[in-house]
C-alpha cells in the first residue's frame, strides 16, 4: 500500500460513540470539514481525517493499515482480537477515553433460578460477541451451545430462540424491559483508542504521539474538579484527611473572620455527593464543586 503522510483516524458513522468521538478530538485541536454524511472527513488543521464507519469495522480498518487509529469500544476490539486471525493480535488500547461505558453480562430470565456459571451447562446463550462468551465459557469450563445474533439479542429468551443472553449493558434498563436479570460480568468495556502495537516511524508516528499528548491532557483536566470549601482552624485537620486525591490544598484568610478558612483544592475525579456530605460532617460549610475547563500548570 502507498504510504500516506496524512494521519487516519476511524470512528462511528452514527452511534452512541460518535458525538463523544468528535467532541474528544475536537478537545485536542482537530476540526474537520463538516461532511458527516460522507465517509471521509478532511482535517483542517493538523493533517489528520476521520473515516465515518460502523464500528464493527474499525478494528479490521486499523489490522489492514486502511486507518492509523480508531475510537471503538472494548468490547469491539477485544471481540476481534479474540476471533479475526493472527495478525489482529497486534492491535493494542492506547488510551481508555471514559465514555461509552458499558458491560457484557450473561442474563438469564427472571423467574429461572442460577447458582453460578455451571447453570449454563448446555444451555443456549444468544450473543453478538461469540468469540468473547466463547473465551469466558472455556475458562469457566462450561459447555454451550452459542447463538450468535447480529441484534436484539435481548428478546431471544422471549422467542425461543436461546435459553439466556450474553449482551452489553448499561443501566441495566433493557434487561429489566425483558424480564432479565444479569448474573455474571464478563467484560468491563468503554471507548478506547486503538492502533497497531507499533507507531509508524513516519510523521505519522510523531502525529500520534502529539496527539497521546494532547488526549492525556483533555482526559486530566475533564475528571478534574475544583472543590471550594470554608472551614474553621481546629476543623481542618478533619476536613483536609477527607479530600479526594489531588496536589495540596491552598488555604485562604476569611476576611472578618480570623477563625475561618477558605480551602481550595483540586480532585483528580468525580467528587460525590457521599463524599460532600461526609466533609461537612467533619466541620466544612460553603462547599462548591466546580469544572475544570483548562489547566497548565
Ligand atoms: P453500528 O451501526 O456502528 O454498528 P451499533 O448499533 O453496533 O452501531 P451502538 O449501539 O451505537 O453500536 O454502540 C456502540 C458502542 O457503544 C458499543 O459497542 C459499546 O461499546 C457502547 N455502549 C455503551 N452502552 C451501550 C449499551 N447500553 N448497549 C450497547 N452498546 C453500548
Ligand atoms: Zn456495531
Amino acid at each position: 500500500m502507498k504510504p500516506r503522510d496524512r494521519l487516519r483516524i476511524a470512528m462511528q458513522k452514527s452511534g452512541r460513540l460518535t458525538e463523544p468521538a468528535l467532541d474528544l478530538l475536537n478537545r485536542c485541536g482537530l476540526t474537520f470539514r463538516q461532511s458527516r454524511d460522507k465517509l471521509f472527513c478532511f482535517g483542517e488543521g493538523e493533517p489528520v481525517d476521520l473515516l465515518l464507519v460502523r464500528d464493527d469495522d474499525i478494528p479490521g480498518l486499523i489490522a489492514q493499515g486502511v486507518c492509523d487509529l480508531g475510537i471503538v469500544g472494548r468490547n469491539v476490539l477485544n471481540e476481534f482480537k479474540g476471533t479475526a486471525g493472527d495478525g489482529a493480535a497486534t492491535l493494542t488500547e492506547w488510551r481508555s477515553l471514559g465514555f461509552g461505558r458499558c458491560r457484557l453480562s450473561i442474563a438469564v430470565p427472571q423467574d429461572v433460578a442460577y447458582n453460578g456459571p455451571n447453570d449454563l451447562s448446555g444451555l443456549r446463550i444468544a450473543t453478538s460477541y461469540p468469540g468473547l462468551l466463547g473465551t469466558w465459557l472455556r475458562e469457566q469450563g462450561v459447555v454451550a451451545t452459542t447463538i450468535t445474533l447480529a441484534g436484539s439479542v435481548e428478546i431471544a429468551p422471549k422467542l425461543g430462540t436461546a435459553d439466556v443472553i450474553c449482551d452489553l449493558v448499561q443501566s441495566g434498563g433493557t434487561l429489566v424491559a425483558n424480564q432479565l436479570r444479569e448474573t455474571d460480568v464478563l467484560l468491563q468495556s468503554e471507548a478506547v483508542l486503538a492502533g497497531p502495537d507499533a507507531l509508524p516511524t513516519d510523521e505519522r508516528g510523531d502525529m500520534i504521539e502529539l496527539l497521546l499528548k494532547r488526549l492525556d491532557g483533555v482526559i486530566q483536566v475533564r475528571e478534574s474538579r475544583l472543590l471550594l470549601l470554608q472551614t474553621s482552624r481546629n476543623t481542618l485537620d478533619a476536613v483536609t484527611r477527607l479530600l479526594p486525591g489531588g496536589p495540596q490544598p491552598t488555604l485562604l484568610p476569611v476576611a472578618g473572620q480570623p477563625d475561618q478558612l477558605m480551602l481550595q483544592a483540586l480532585c483528580a475525579g468525580e467528587v460525590s455527593w457521599r463524599q460532600l456530605e461526609e466533609i461537612k460532617k467533619a466541620g466544612a460549610r460553603e462547599m462548591f464543586v466546580l469544572p475544570v475547563e483548562k489547566m497548565l500548570a
